[in-house]
């Protein structure tokens, strides 16, 4: 009896949780928020192969759930959303979300035509269209703080900045675009996750132009406890004025073995005042120890057979802890 309830209280406390999962879909997107109201949300879906949609469906049985209430396309980038079919083959997807239609084509990707009838065919209809400033519907459980999903941008459209707010100190000096880009990643959808007084920024891929209009002039967003880096720790995104002007605690990196954590995007992060805690996926083997996270907070070290992720657990006062798969490396973070 006493056993019993002991875990009964286990499982309420653990249940008041926001838990996120970054699943390895070696250098796409597929992030899992699990509130607790039990509704699951899955921000992209990494790429068209059996093993990321068995990786993602791996992820919400683990939470011991089979669906997925709430689907939200950052972007139609293969990476993003080329897992959506064969995932939906395993268990049911509710509501479909992105910030643009369904286009026609793609220009700058490859597997567009062969993707884009799957993710329709698993769609059964067309996906509710995000705004800058739209909130996703989520249940809530009361004497918990508020889950909230919110659009902050998409479709190269942002949020209003405050009338007469301060200019972000955190801007200064122009920075140089290393390259410009308009193409696909500049449409990303913007996503602030709250839970309480925590915050989760995930701006999917969005590029270097976008990101300087969410910092400077105006702080469109705010410091952040937790960071998914943007497009994968590449230096075409992660424009340092945003970065220092979110200060983010920690920072994860969903990149790849061969994809992602560039050196100016770690230097950004790990060199700035106020150095974020970084995470990653996989190390970056061509920057050297410098430029990636100890070794300890590297999901998938080299020579080991990659497919494990890491998951933040957020308690309800916004402490929260990160980890290595379900039972590796573990930090908290107050
Ligand atoms: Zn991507």
């Amino acid at each position: 009896m006493v056993c019993l309830l002991a875990s009964a209280i286990m499982l309420a406390a653990s249940a008041a949780n926001l838990d996120i999962y970054w699943i390895d879909v070696e250098g796409g997107g597929a992030t899992l928020l699990v509130t607790p109201a039990r509704e699951t949300i899955l921000i992209d879906s990494g790429e068209n192969k059996a093993h990321h949609a068995a990786r993602m469906h791996d992820a919400v049985r683990s939470a011991g759930l089979n669906r997925i209430d709430h689907h939200i396309v950052t972007h139609w980038h293969a990476d993003h959303y080329g897992g959506t079919y064969a995932l939906s083959k395993l268990l049911p997807i509710r509501n479909y979300y992105a910030g643009t239609p369904f286009p026609d084509r793609v220009d700058d990707d490859p597997q567009f035509s062969v993707l884009m009838p799957l993710f329709k065919k698993a769609n059964r209809g067309k996906p509710r269209i995000l705004a800058p400033g739209d909130v996703i519907p989520l249940r809530q459980v009361s004497g918990y703080p508020e889950v909230r999903v919110r659009v902050i941008g998409g479709n190269r459209r942002q949020i209003a900045a405050r009338s007469g707010g301060p200019s972000n100190l955190a801007c200064g000096a122009p920075v140089v675009a290393p390259r410009f880009d308009d193409g696909e990643n500049a449409m990303s959808l913007v996503l602030m996750i709250e839970y309480g007084k925590f915050r989760f920024l995930n701006a999917g891929d969005v590029t270097w132009h976008i990101e300087e209009r969410l910092a400077c002039p105006a702080d469109l967003i705010g410091k952040v406890d937790l960071f998914q880096v943007t497009h994968h720790g590449l230096d075409r995104s992660n424009n340092p004025h945003l970065i220092r002007s979110i200060q983010p605690l920690v920072a994860v990196v969903n990149n790849g073995p061969q994809k992602g954590s560039e050196p100016n995007t770690m230097r950004t992060l790990l060199g700035a005042k106020e150095p974020a805690v970084v995470w990653a996926l996989y190390a970056n083997l061509k920057t050297g120890p410098d430029l990636n996270p100890p070794a300890q907070r590297i999901a998938n070290p080299a020579g080991t057979p990659g497919g494990r992720g890491l998951r933040a657990s957020v308690q309800p006062g916004g402490t929260f802890t990160v980890q290595i798969g379900d039972d590796g490396h573990k930090e908290e973070y107050r």
